[in-house]
């Protein structure tokens, strides 16, 4: 028996919005706090998470970004002659983004999405890294490369697997009592909301489910760890898409050209450009202030969102949409999905929650990197009430800093994220 086990376990897409009315997980951790969530898809919020940074520090925002001279994708453009029928297929573009993550040796989250072949050697795409791994991060530590170098024994989901079988791997490393820590990810709930919206009664089923999974890995945890500090907590919420932008075809009607002119990236719900000449730059801003669904974002907003890059690595110009309007086509997909986040972190349902059975939550766990200081703190604690570790050094971000990106092992995602 030991004394104190950690347990986060993170529903991605459970946002505060979907549980405010649901008595979700009320018997086992009846403590609940709305977060702010941070500006961008799971591609930075997943990360903000696990490195307690922001978007301006990390540098793990949106996927792809304009940068022709290092894209990694320059023998698909002769994909380019093929039929859009075939090309612009879910089912051929996963089949190809395996395919291509495996020949790239990407170690993260990957899928070439709705990126059109013509343009696609533009591009590089910035997780390359799996941000689930010690190392994973673009830039500084993650809460694994504080566990390693602490050597603080610990479980975490395996992407590659599903749900249920993370499920099975977490409960034997509990009652093996050879962990100290776990952090569980369970991406499903994402995937049903985009499919189905967040008014569907296969929401409540889902949760019943996860609230079934806890139930039981509790009871296994308590005959083996005194004390069980429960976290269930999410990266954002989900807003149903109920108006639709062909952004695209506004663009594309001006007299600038892509490639010649400008680049763009079309995110589901911003836009992202590069301009290469003050033509553009005037026709597509001119464009984008007549569009009553969207606006342009200031830099000071920007700044206060911590999603400001001085070198514009991510684009000179963000454009965003109000929430539940989608933008399609996008380079994210071709046809409408039901809902969508990545809108403003102010807008109603973008809001994350933690759940916990700890009733001594500080006041500053605000926003969903604060998620990183609970898992620190715990593991602190596990570590010197469990005894399994020998007296350490005191944690630094320099320290962590030269830890370096070791080589990670094949992680290539099963399941769908955006
Ligand atoms: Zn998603």
């Amino acid at each position: 028996m030991k004394a104190i086990l950690p347990l986060f376990i993170f529903i991605d897409a459970c946002g505060w919005e979907l549980l405010k009315h649901d008595p979700f997980a009320r018997d086992f951790a009846p403590y609940r706090k709305r977060l702010d969530s941070v500006f961008g898809y799971s591609s930075t919020c997943v990360p903000s998470i696990l490195s307690g940074r922001w978007p301006e520090e990390h540098r793990n925002w949106c996927y792809f970004v304009y940068d022709p001279e290092n894209s990694p994708f320059k023998s698909l453009r002769r994909l380019r002659w093929l039929p859009a029928a075939i090309t612009s297929r879910r089912i051929f573009r996963r089949w190809l983004s395996k395919f291509v993550k495996v020949h790239l040796k990407f170690r993260g989250y990957f899928d070439l999405y709705n990126i059109p072949f013509k343009h696609i050697s533009l591009f590089d795409f910035t997780e390359k890294k799996s941000p689930l791994k010690p190392g994973g991060m673009n830039r500084g530590p993650n809460i694994f490369d504080f566990l390693e170098i602490r050597e603080i024994p610990y479980h975490v989901s395996d992407p590659t697997k599903s749900e249920w079988e993370n499920l099975q791997v977490v409960t034997a490393d509990v009652r093996s009592e050879r962990i100290d820590f776990a952090f569980i990810y369970w991406p499903a709930l994402d995937g049903l909301l985009h499919r189905v919206g967040n008014q569907s009664p296969a929401l409540p089923a889902k949760l019943r489910q996860y609230e079934q999974w806890i139930s039981q890995l509790l009871s296994v945890a308590r005959q083996h760890y005194e004390e069980i500090h429960l976290y269930v907590f999410s990266d954002h919420g989900m807003a149903n898409c109920d108006e639709l932008l062909d952004l695209k075809s506004s663009i594309e009607a001006l007299e600038v050209r892509m490639k010649q002119d400008y680049a763009v990236v079309y995110d589901s719900t911003m836009a992202r450009f590069w301009f290469f000449n003050d033509r553009a730059r005037c026709q597509i801003g001119d464009c984008l202030r007549q569009i009553p669904q969207g606006r342009i974002l200031p830099d000071a907003e920007l700044k206060q969102l911590r999603a400001f890059f001085p070198d514009r690595y991510f684009g000179e110009l963000i454009f965003l949409v109000k929430e539940g309007v989608l933008i399609v086509p996008s380079h994210m997909g071709e046809r409408p999905i039901r809902a969508m986040h990545g809108y403003h972190p102010g807008e109603k349902h973008s809001y994350a929650a933690l759940l916990t059975n700890r009733p001594e939550v500080p006041d500053d766990i605000v926003a969903i990197p604060d998620i990183f200081r609970l898992m620190t703190r715990d593991a602190e604690l596990a570590r010197a009430s469990n005894g399994a570790c020998q007296a350490g050094t005191k944690w630094s971000v320099s320290e962590l800093e030269r830890f370096g990106t070791p080589e990670v092992g094949k992680a290539p995602a099963k399941l769908a994220r955006s």
